[in-house]
């Protein structure tokens, strides 16, 4: 039975560690707090006291943490999942992380003998819980192929976008894309309602016209009504996709990306107010009277 080793039970994390169970793979799982473990332990994962404990026998180790630093701690910290891993174990990053950091990681893996692919995920964490994730991956062709089976549970599309780091490089356009638009979204709202439109009518407009995309349509509805129950994905973590993106929009293009230093401007001052809400909740900040 391949043995799997979970690291990172957050809304992703959590579904994606429940898809080994039910594929009949032997789990271990950590997480920073405990208690979100709990299900998965009833479910038959074992409970590894730290990231080092539950690469122990892995054949496979895969990490959903929030950034850098967390994905610095849980591989290469103090008790980091490296510390007991074998030579030629796979090494899988979920996490979205910043270029710099992927490429850095991959060099210190591998110059321990570990095997590792920058695979980012879109989809929310319904899709997370259901195996249907897309993967964006990079890695050589190999290591993408030793991967598959580790990849089969979690997601139900791989798109391979080159060697190590392009998943990343992916990722990130599609989130810093992702976060002017929904940027974009609350400032056309805003400024109807205090033009005093009639929103229902700018709602059927909005979602029957040229801007309407899906994450328009998803979140146009949700900021009019100010419903932001059950956060999916947060201020802070779009935050921290646009700002990675424009770092490294910064170190491959001439011009200032101005679209995206907005976006990270917007997403920060979102954060600032609630930062564990969902980031539709930037209506409410863009959105005070003058
Ligand atoms: P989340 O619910 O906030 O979970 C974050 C996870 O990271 C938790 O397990 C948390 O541990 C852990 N963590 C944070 N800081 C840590 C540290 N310093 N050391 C160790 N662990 C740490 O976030 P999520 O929505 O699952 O997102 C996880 C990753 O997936 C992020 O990189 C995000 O950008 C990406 N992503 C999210 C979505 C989405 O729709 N939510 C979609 C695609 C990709 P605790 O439980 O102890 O806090």
């Amino acid at each position: 039975m391949s043995r799997v080793a979970f690291i990172g039970l957050g809304r992703m994390g959590h579904g994606m560690a429940g898809r080994y169970l039910e594929n009949g793979f032997k789990v271990s799982v950590w997480n920073r707090s405990r208690a979100k473990a709990d299900d998965l332990i009833a479910r038959g994962a074992r409970w590894a006291t730290s990231p080092e404990d539950a690469a122990i026998d892995a054949d496979a180790v895969v990490t959903m943490v929030a950034d850098d630093e967390a994905s610095r701690a849980v591989w290469l910290g103090k008790d980091g999942a490296v510390a007991t891993m074998k030579s030629g174990t796979l090494a899988i990053e979920c996490s979205t992380v910043s270029y710099d950091h992927s490429r850095e990681l991959s060099r210190e893996l591998h110059a321990r003998g570990l095997i590792f692919i920058d695979c980012p995920v879109t989809g929310l964490p319904d899709a997370a819980a259901g195996g249907k994730l897309t993967l964006l991956v990079g890695a050589n062709a190999a290591d993408l192929e030793r991967a598959r089976p580790y990849l089969a549970p979690i997601g139900s599309t791989i798109r391979h976008f080159g060697e190590v780091g392009a998943g990343t490089v992916y990722k990130l356009i599609n989130n810093l894309m992702g976060a002017i638009q929904i940027a974009g979204i609350a400032e056309g709202l805003a400024i109807a309602e205090r033009a005093g439109l009639d929103m229902k009518l700018v709602l059927e407009a909005v979602e029957s016209g040229v801007a309407a995309s899906p994450a328009v349509i998803r979140h146009s509805r949700r900021m009019v009504a100010r419903d932001f129950d059950g956060a999916t994905f947060t201020a802070s973590l779009r935050h921290k996709d646009a700002a990675y993106a424009v770092r490294l929009a910064e170190s491959l293009l001439a011009a200032t990306p101005l679209t995206g230093r907005a976006a990270v401007e917007a997403y920060a001052r979102a954060k600032s107010v609630a930062p564990d809400d969902d980031e539709a909740r930037m209506i409410e900040v863009v959105s005070q009277a003058k």
